[in-house]
């Protein structure tokens, strides 16, 4: 059976090292837990282990199993990492510390009205889609640094970072290091890049977070 406890620590382990190797602080890099598709049971062992930050990648999802490891942990800090659509816009508001798939005036406009609503310091990212898939959410490269601007200037966003998922079949460390470009021309200090199988590339490459499923829960 996959041990979550041990597995957890290992990559614990493995952001410290590779953390080291780069010549960043050890606390350089922030592990985001991603919990999408287990439940409490198996989140448990690693709130016990000392975690604090997870991510979710389905509003309505997080909201059957949060409110109550909440109420347990009141220290913690959830990321949305999913799409969000507009419509559910308050309930993330409400759930979510963090949201890091801003990528579409929609959305910045309702994240804006809804953050004013309900009063929330909420942390925002801009996704942006670095291999251009079509597919695949986030704004595109050459739109990215006027997106955060106008996600400051017209909706009122406080964006911190950048997000990205590199496509799945290729070296990912060149889409981490146009991330780590942009960030700097649209003047945001974090990077979340980097998931299972290329969190130690992240972290050569300046994530200043990584989001990690499977590595620590098993297979999905
Ligand atoms: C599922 C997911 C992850 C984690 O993926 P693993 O390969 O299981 O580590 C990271 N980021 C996003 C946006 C995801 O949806």
């Amino acid at each position: 059976m996959h041990d979550i406890t041990a597995a957890f620590h290992e990559v614990k382990q493995r952001i410290a090292a590779a953390s080291e190797e780069a010549g960043r602080p050890a606390d350089a890099v922030t592990l985001v837990a991603v919990s999408k598709t287990f439940d409490a049971d198996e989140i448990r062992p690693v709130l016990d282990g000392g975690q604090r930050v997870f991510g979710e990648n389905r509003v309505q999802e997080a909201q059957g199993k949060w409110p109550a490891l909440r109420a347990a942990f009141p220290d913690l800090e959830l990321h949305l990492i999913g799409p969000l659509q507009s419509n559910k816009a308050a309930d993330a508001v409400a759930l979510f510390d963090v949201i890091e798939t801003v990528d579409r005036e929609k959305i910045a406009a309702a994240l804006g009205a809804e953050i004013t609503k309900q009063k929330k310091d909420l942390r925002l990212y801009v996704q942006v889609n670095t291999g251009s898939e079509p597919q695949k959410a986030g704004i595109e490269p050459t739109e990215a640094v006027a997106f955060v601007s106008r996600c400051r200037d017209v909706h009122g966003l406080k964006i911190e970072g950048l997000m990205c998922i590199p496509p799945a079949d290729e070296n990912p460390g060149p889409h981490f290091a146009l991330l780590e470009k942009l960030s700097r021309e649209a003047g945001v200090a974090k990077l979340s890049m980097g998931m299972s199988g290329d969190y130690e590339t992240a972290t050569a490459f300046g994530a200043t977070s990584v989001r990690v499923g499977s590595a620590i829960f098993g297979s999905r």
